[in-house]
């Protein structure tokens, strides 16, 4: 069969697979790697695939639909994210319109939770795949004639929408072909960056599933599961190895596993392993700021740059409340332990999670401080449809609106939707917005970076990254 991975067209450069699907202020786009996994285990099982990222590629949706009857594929696999989900559906019933004859189906985590919402509202959307869909897309191509075979799916039937069980998830992931070799093949490296990373950078799994309990986090609990199965060492170094050779320009690779550092015994092994082959290609990865100064040591020896980690927040209660399963005095210790070894660290945190006042929101500013992250991220939580933090909101009536389009801003930056009975949403936009200027134009954080970013390219980069953001606040504050 012939099948096509596309990434739909979009008006925003937005990020489908990432954990905030939004315009970025920092021009960060992902590899569609979700796709390009499942386009490598097509390929695998011997249909002929193509993959298209649209985004990337700059197309707009005729463009796109040109393309697709060009190619003219049996089936379509493509993902939809919450907030570009009507613009998706739109897109896919434009394209039958213009007399597209194969099988549509649709992915990603919104299509996952929402299948019955996406098959009843849009028409153009044959099939949609619930969570990993890698085996679902080989398994439906094999038989789309019989989908009460295939697991994790869901169609249409007269009036109603049918739907199977998930199947239990990939244990193998060695099964899978490298993804990068699919990135090699159909996308080009200069369309994808990531804010953090160095250029010309890709991204890659050494695992899949996360075993944490974060009640925000859409990915464990709509896509990959909890539960936790990792790449064998040597495959993932094989990958590595590929890089090198076959994808010479790379100067990053970022790992993007829900959680790195799961198995910190796994992740020293792999950290000898890159030492003692000279891999010698700088690399970052989302980890907990639960490591022991050793496997710090480690992962900055082995040519880790940048650990990407989620703080949060600086209030136990709150951190309880979301089930983040770390305390303070682990994230202060972790944040020592990163400046001994001098691994640089940037902190997410959240402004209005579960049980947010203004007092923890201080609480929290103050430990950013503390902690002092050579970058830091404050993001309002966004309750993606999935998650635990979702059903709370709805359950409490705190959603502003369950309208999805007006998910995104008009600038394409994700808007607060959730209201608290201490603040706003606007309130919270507004703390958000402030908090990121108080860190970044304070003279104790421009000292700081001067002191320890003294490499040009480190420099360079931070530069950039903090043009982008003012120029976007600037665009912001002209355009409302
Ligand atoms: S540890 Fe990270 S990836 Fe895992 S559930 Fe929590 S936020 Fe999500």
């Amino acid at each position: 069969m012939r099948i096509l991975f596309l990434n739909l067209p979009y008006r925003y450069p937005v990020s489908r697979s990432s954990r905030w699907p939004e315009k970025t202020k920092s021009g960060t786009l992902y590899y569609p790697y979700w796709l390009a996994y499942a386009c490598g285990w097509a390929r695998k099982a011997s249909h002929e695939v193509n993959l298209i990222d649209a985004i990337a590629a700059g197309l707009t949706g005729e463009e796109t639909i040109s393309r697709v009857l060009a190619w003219a594929p049996d089936l379509l696999v493509t993902e939809m994210c919450t907030p570009t989900s009507s613009a998706d559906g739109a897109f896919l019933a434009a394209l039958k319109e213009k007399g597209f004859r194969g099988i549509t189906a649709v992915a990603g985590t919104h299509a996952t939770v929402l299948f019955k919402e996406v098959l009843e509202r849009f028409p153009g959307v044959d099939f949609c795949l619930i969570g990993e869909y890698d085996r679902t897309v080989t398994d439906l191509a094999a038989d789309p004639a019989s989908p009460e075979r295939v697991a994790g799916l869901a169609w249409r039937q007269g009036s109603d929408v049918r739907s199977t069980e998930q199947g239990p998830p990939i244990r193998d992931l060695d099964d899978f072909p490298f993804v990068t070799s699919i990135y090699r093949e159909f996308l080009d490296l200069d369309d994808y960056c990531y804010s953090l990373a160095q250029k010309p950078m890709v991204q890659v799994l050494s695992a899949r599933g996360c075993p944490f309990r974060c009640n925000f986090c859409q990915y464990p609990q709509t896509m990959c599961g909890r539960t936790y199965r990792k790449r064998s060492v040597d495959n993932f170094i094989e990958e590595l190895r590929y890089i090198r050779t076959s994808l010479p320009r790379v100067r990053e690779i970022f790992i993007e596993d829900d959680t790195f550092t799961v198995d910190k015994a796994r992740v020293e092994e792999i950290c000898d392993r890159m030492i003692a082959e000279k891999i010698g290609i700088a690399w970052s990865c989302n980890a907990r700021a639960d490591l022991p100064l050793k496997t710090i040591k480690k992962m900055k020896e082995a040519g880790c740059r940048l650990l990407v980690v989620g703080y949060e927040s600086g209030d136990q209660g709150v951190l309880d409340r979301i089930r983040k399963g770390i305390t303070l005095e682990q994230s202060r210790e972790f944040a020592l332990n990163t400046k001994k070894a001098g691994l640089k660290v940037f902190g997410c945190f959240m402004i209005g999670l579960s049980g947010e006042t203004r007092e923890t929101i201080r609480r929290t500013f103050r430990f950013a401080r503390e902690t002092s992250a050579d970058m830091v991220f404050f993001q309002q939580a966004v309750p993606f449809p999935g998650t635990a933090f979702y059903q709370e909101c709805v359950e409490k009536n705190m959603l502003t609106t369950r309208d999805f389009d007006r998910w995104l801003k008009p600038d394409g930056t994700l808007d607060c939707i959730v209201d608290y009975p201490e603040m706003t949403a606007s309130e919270i936009c507004a703390t958000r917005d402030r908090l990121m200027s108080r860190y970044y134009f304070s003279l104790p954080f421009l000292l700081r970076t001067l002191a320890s970013n003294l490499s040009f390219s480190e420099l360079r980069r931070i530069v950039k990254a903090g043009v982008a953001y003012v120029v976007f606040r600037l665009f912001k504050r002209n355009n409302g």
